[in-house]
Parts: C-alpha cells; structure tokens; sequence
C-alpha cells in the first residue's frame, strides 16, 4: 500500500476500532457505581498516577503499570467501570505524552476493548462457576490473559499499519518484549481486587500506596540503569584516540595497572621514517596514514585483540592467549596487507618495524613485557628498518 492509503486505512481501523468499543460498551453497560464513588476516584487517580511516572519507563511497561488497576475494578464494579478506567488511561497517556489524537483515540479504544473482553470473559467464567476458588482468583486470571492477548494484537495492528512492517513480526516482537511483564502486572492487579475485597477502603488506599511506590522503584531502576550506559559510554569515549578510534594510551595505562598475570602477546609498531613523509606530504596525508594503519591492523586482528595508539606514529597490539609464533604470523601478515596499501605505490612506501615479546614466556611483568617488545622493534630499526623482530635475551 502506498502512504495515502496507509493513513487513509489508518483512520479507518482507529474510527472502526472506536465505533465498536461505544458499540460494545452501550451493550454491556453494567452502570456506574454511584454508591461506591470514593473508590472510583482513587482508581482514577492511581491509573494517571501511574501513567504520569510510567512516562519515564520504557514503552513496553507502559500500560502494564497502569494494567494493574483495571483488574480491581472489573472485580468491584463491572465492565462499564473497568472502561471508564481504561478511557482515563488512554486520555492521561495521550495528554501527559503529547501523543496526536488519532494515536490517543487509538490507545482509548483498545484499552477500553481489551477491558471489555476480558470482563466479558470474567463474568462468563463466574456464570458458568469455572474455577471459583480462592475468591473468582481464576476467572481474573482468564480475564488477564484475554485483556493482554487483545492488547497486544491491536497493538500490533496499530504498529505495523504505522510502520509499514508485518504484522505477524510485529506481534512476535511485542510479545516477546511485553507479554509476560504485562500478564506479570495484571496479576499485580488480582491481588489487588482481593485485597480490596477482603478489607474495603484500608486495602484500597494501602495497595495504592504499594504501586505508587513500586511504579517510583521502577522509574527509579530505569533512570539508574540508563544513567550506567551513560557512564559507561563515556568511560568507553575516554579511552579511544580521537584521529584513529584505536585505543589510547590511558587504556594501556589500565591495562598494565591491572595486576593479574596473562598469558598475552605483545606487538610494538613504529612507522619508519614517518617525520620524513610528514614533511614530503603534509601533516594532513600523514594522518590518513596513521587512519589507514590503524584499520589496517585492526582488520588483521580478532575481536577480542587491542589495538592502541602508544602516542605518534607508535602502536601496540595486545593479542590474549597467543605464543610467540601465533605473534610473527599476525606481525608478517599486517606488514604484508601494509605494503599493499596505496601508498606503497608513490615514491615513498610505508612501512613498519615491528618488535614481539610474549608473557610469560620472555616474563610475567606486563611493564617489562612493553619495554621488551619495545625494544625489539628498536632493535629491528637498527638492522635497518622494515623487520620484524622477536625479543631474546642477548
Ligand atoms: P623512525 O623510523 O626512526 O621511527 O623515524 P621516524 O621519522 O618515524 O621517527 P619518529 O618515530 O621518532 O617520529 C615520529 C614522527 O611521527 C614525528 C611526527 O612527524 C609524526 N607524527 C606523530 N604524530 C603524528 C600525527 O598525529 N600526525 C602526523 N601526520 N604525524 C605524526
Ligand atoms: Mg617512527
């Protein structure tokens, strides 16, 4: 279907959507419990309550939160109360996040349908006194599972005209992410109908209090879990150079302070005569240089290697668990890819002298291990340049 279509089929399924909630709602009026108003007004004020901190959760524990005061009051007062209920919901949650007026018609409705359906099914299963123990418990819990499998599906409706995927992915998607905390909260929301069965108005007014704070435990958990990824992220961005995104030298730093003894392979690279390209090209064509190495090694290495800038045109490669010879083959192989960069092809190829040391073989000290493969790659500028060379005592 192309776009018009799409939103013009948009409005035709929420307005549908709309006409049978009236529909089925004027059919099932159960009334609106007068007598018991005070009650109706602590459900209303919990369910935006809840949909007012829910706005900081994510999207899949949006109306499970709020899913919990439904239940108690299709127990009370029946289907007619129970939608009034999911009509505040749906209102609340367009007005508190700003939602457009198709999308909150839309929510009003299938809150309101899901509420309905699972009353429906609630008073059916108490009529036909299946499973009446521990209070019409099982009849809840029929009436959750109807009230979250039509949720879900019309959701998955919704979601799927919307954005333009199927509608099968789509359900399979949402309920692998909120089924079961949604089911989990509805049971929430049965426990709640018999406490406030069992002791009236203080068991209403101490289970409001209960998921008031549990609904403030969770934003708090999310806020606290979101900040975390935060900081790690930042932590992450403080150990990277900037022009070549490969580790930096405060990663190594941690990297050595860190005293547990490793079985590790260490390669230290230094371009050859890089001040003398600098100067025949530029600064600026150096850089790509340093960039092209550093995709280039890193291209050569597995994932679970490091690659860091020691600082200029130095670099170290940490490769765990790796002898010596495993070391000279990626040295070999990194020297070999480099000399078929396109820089070999002007005047002035690059290349690299690289030293190897390995722990614990040449030694157990990650400082002296460095310093080793340091020198080895000096040793190798010696000789000449362009080499490889292993460390040995000599
Ligand atoms: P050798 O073969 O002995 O290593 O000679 P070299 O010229 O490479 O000498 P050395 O390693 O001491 O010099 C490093 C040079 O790397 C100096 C500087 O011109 C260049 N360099 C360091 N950092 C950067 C950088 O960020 N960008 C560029 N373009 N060049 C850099
Ligand atoms: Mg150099």
């Amino acid at each position: 279907m192309r776009g018009r279509e799409l939103r013009l089929f948009k409005y035709v399924f929420v307005w549908g959507l709309a006409l049978i909630t009236i529909a089925g709602g004027i059919l099932f009026n159960s009334g609106f419990p007068w007598d018991r108003w005070f009650y109706m007004l602590v459900f209303i004020g919990l369910t935006l309550y809840l949909h007012f901190v829910s706005k900081k959760l994510p999207q899949e524990m949006n109306y499970s939160l709020f899913t919990s005061t439904i239940f108690p009051v299709i127990y009370l007062f029946g289907p007619t109360a129970g939608m009034l209920i999911a009509v505040v919901a749906g209102l609340g949650d367009g007005i508190f996040n700003k939602k457009s007026f198709t999308r909150t018609l839309f929510n009003i409705s299938q809150l309101a349908l899901s509420t309905l359906a699972g009353s429906i099914i609630y008073e059916v299963a108490i009529k036909e006194k299946i499973g009446l123990w521990y209070h019409g418990a099982f009849a809840l819990g029929l009436a959750a599972l109807v009230y979250t499998y039509i949720n879900l599906i019309l959701v998955a409706i919704m979601a799927s005209i919307s954005t333009k995927t199927n509608f099968k992915n789509r359900l399979i998607t949402l309920g692998r992410e909120a089924f079961f905390s949604s089911l989990g909260i509805s049971f929430v929301g049965i426990i709640f109908a018999l406490f406030v069965d069992a002791y009236f108005i203080v068991g209403l007014v101490i289970f409001s209090v209960f998921l008031v704070y549990l609904a403030r435990l969770l934003a708090l958990t999310v806020e606290l879990s979101g900040e975390k990824v935060k900081r790690q992220e930042l932590e992450e961005e403080l150990l990277i150079d900037e022009m070549t995104q490969a580790y930096n030298f405060r990663f190594l730093n941690n990297w050595l302070e860190d005293s547990r003894e490793e079985n590790v392979a260490v390669l230290f690279v230094d371009i050859d005569d890089f001040k003398n390209f600098n100067d025949v090209y530029g600064h600026a064509e150096g850089d790509a240089v340093l960039k092209n190495l550093t995709k280039t090694i890193k291209d050569n290495i597995r994932s679970t290697d490091s690659l860091i800038r020691y600082g200029g045109d130095e670099f170290v490669v940490l490769l765990p668990n790796q002898n010596k010879e495993n070391a000279l083959k990626v040295a070999k192989r990194i020297k070999e890819k480099l000399s078929q960069l396109p820089y070999a092809l002007k005047e002035h190829p690059i290349t690299v002298s690289i030293g190897v040391a390995s722990a614990p073989y040449d030694t157990a000290d990650k400082h002296q291990l460095l310093s080793y493969a340091d020198q080895a790659m000096y040793m190798g500028k010696m000789k000449g340049k362009d080499d490889i060379h292993l460390w040995t005592v000599s």
